[in-house]
């Protein structure tokens, strides 16, 4: 068969693959962009080799295990009874317990639930720890709520999900409005209701079982990630002017990081515009964002109002001159506009540190525009990576130190970029690391679910 022929027949199969999956999952877009963003590049991958096909490996990986759906009732301050919708879903457990975060956001439907599921898969495969993938959470808003109000809340969602949840069977941690404030709540209702002290949740605070560094991880573990692209291309992050986007847990810790490696972050921000520092922002000016959002629960324009040389203005930090981009704060932030506009001002590497961050167009902008493209299921694998090592201390009953944790995070990242260059690295142009990591990630499940037969 000729090459040509096999890249047709690919693409043939492709299509009428996804056209299963979007019957399957109506109205769910943004699952269906996650599934269509790894079959492309699986598909190739597999075309010589039969036993993925046979035994139907990318339909079954498609579909979840479980979902779990349920009603959280919880009382506000002014005794109303407020109803919201709370999930879990159970995506893969082939290689370990399910393991991902919860979300609490008013955005929260279970297409976006399912997505970031099956993305976990096989990020959570490429960390080399035995853990399978789950997401869950809620469309409650925790903007504007006192903390009375979300600890109510936590207590309620978890007096339900308790029953599904367990060190062996599904550790879920944090993601978008759920920080440690919120772990410690849940944890502390998941003891009460079962009268047993395990490592249920990860991302706790250190006083009661979690890790050190688990906070920092995934920031830092991007820039981990962004400096070895760098490296593989003969680069450094000395230097590099760096566009942030995001001023939560992962964003301010992914600046805290580039600043530490003589980068400047030039640019945060949240839902209501950016933030925009000429020479890079201080340690200081990222302690005080980090107390704005921790602390305060205020807007990022106040740091234009606290510190001279930063300024705000609406909209995303993509029209700003830089040399890599950092997406860190929701998915479909960057669309092909946006890529356009980064590869006109020069950007040459975006590393996703938000899940799903770029469109598909912006994504082949990238890939095919030659820019060093690292996908979120690489970049952003240090947060789940810290958990897993948060699990095996939580078994152990020890605990490691943060230099230790620091060089098992730094080796992590070199792993998991390292697994990319090998499936990814192509004899004519730059490493795919989108394809790198998505048929690294996939390899290992796909092999286990073979073990178990048709299961
Ligand atoms: P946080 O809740 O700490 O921060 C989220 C940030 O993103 C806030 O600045 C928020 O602004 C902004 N944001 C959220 N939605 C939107 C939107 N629709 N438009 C513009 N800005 C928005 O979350 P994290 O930092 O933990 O998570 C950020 C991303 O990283 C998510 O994609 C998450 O899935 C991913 N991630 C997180 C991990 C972790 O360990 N925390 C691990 C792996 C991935 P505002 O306050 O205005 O809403």
């Amino acid at each position: 068969m000729s090459k040509a022929h096999t890249g047709s027949k690919t693409k043939e199969y492709l299509q009428r693959y996804m056209e299963g999956v979007e019957k399957r999952n109506p109205g769910q877009p943004e699952f269906c962009q996650a599934v269509y963003e790894v079959a492309s590049t699986i598909f190739p991958y597999i075309a010589d080799k039969p036993m993925y096909h046979e035994n139907q490996i990318l339909e079954r990986m498609a579909e979840p295990e479980r979902v779990i759906s349920f009603r959280v009732p919880w009382t506000d301050d002014e005794g109303r009874i407020r109803t919201n919708r709370g999930w879990r879903v159970q995506f893969n457990s082939a290689i370990g317990p399910y393991k991902g975060g919860i979300r609490f956001h008013p955005s929260v439907n279970e297409s976006i639930l399912k997505f970031l599921g099956f993305e976990q898969t096989f990020k959570n495969s490429l960390t080399g720890l035995p853990m399978g993938g789950g997401k869950g959470g809620s469309n409650f808003n925790p903007k504007g709520k006192t903390d009375n109000e979300v600890m109510r809340f936590c207590q309620s969602f978890i007096t339900e999900l308790y029953r599904h949840i367990g060190e062996d069977t599904d550790v879920p941690a944090g993601d978008i409005g759920v920080g440690g404030r919120e772990i410690g709540y849940m944890f502390g209702q998941y003891k009460r209701i079962t009268n047993r002290f395990v490592g249920v949740l990860t991302g706790k605070g250190i006083e009661f079982g979690g890790s050190k560094m688990r906070t920092e991880a995934t920031g830092y573990g991007a820039i981990f990630f962004l400096r070895n692209m760098l490296e593989q291309h003969k680069e450094s992050m000395e230097g590099q002017r760096v566009l942030i986007s995001g001023s939560g847990n992962v964003a301010t810790h992914a600046a805290e990081k580039c600043l530490q490696l003589g980068a400047k972050p030039l640019t945060l921000s949240d839902s209501g515009g950016f933030v925009y520092c000429a020479d890079g922002f201080t340690q200081e000016q990222i302690d005080w964002v980090k107390e704005l959002k921790n602390v305060r629960r205020g807007r990022i324009s106040e740091a234009a109002d606290e510190f001279k040389n930063i300024d705000f203005s609406e909209g995303r930090p993509w029209g700003v001159e830089g040399d890599c981009a950092v997406p860190s704060a929701t998915q479909n932030e960057v669309d092909g506009k946006d890529a356009k506009i980064l590869m006109k001002n020069g950007v040459k590497a975006v590393a996703e540190a938000a899940n799903m961050p770029c469109e598909q167009d912006a994504v082949d902008a990238f890939v095919d525009g030659g820019v060093m493209f690292g996908p979120a299921k690489a970049v952003n694998a240090g947060g789940v990576g810290v958990s897993g090592l948060e699990m095996s201390q939580n078994s152990a009953r020890i605990a490691w130190s943060e230099d230790e944790l620091r060089k098992l995070l730094e080796n992590m990242m070199k792993d998991i970029h390292d697994s990319c260059v090998q499936y990814g690295e192509s004899k004519s142009g730059p490493v795919n690391y989108l394809a790198g990591a998505n048929v690294a990630g996939f390899v290992k499940v796909a092999d286990a679910m073979l073990s178990y037969g048709h299961v």
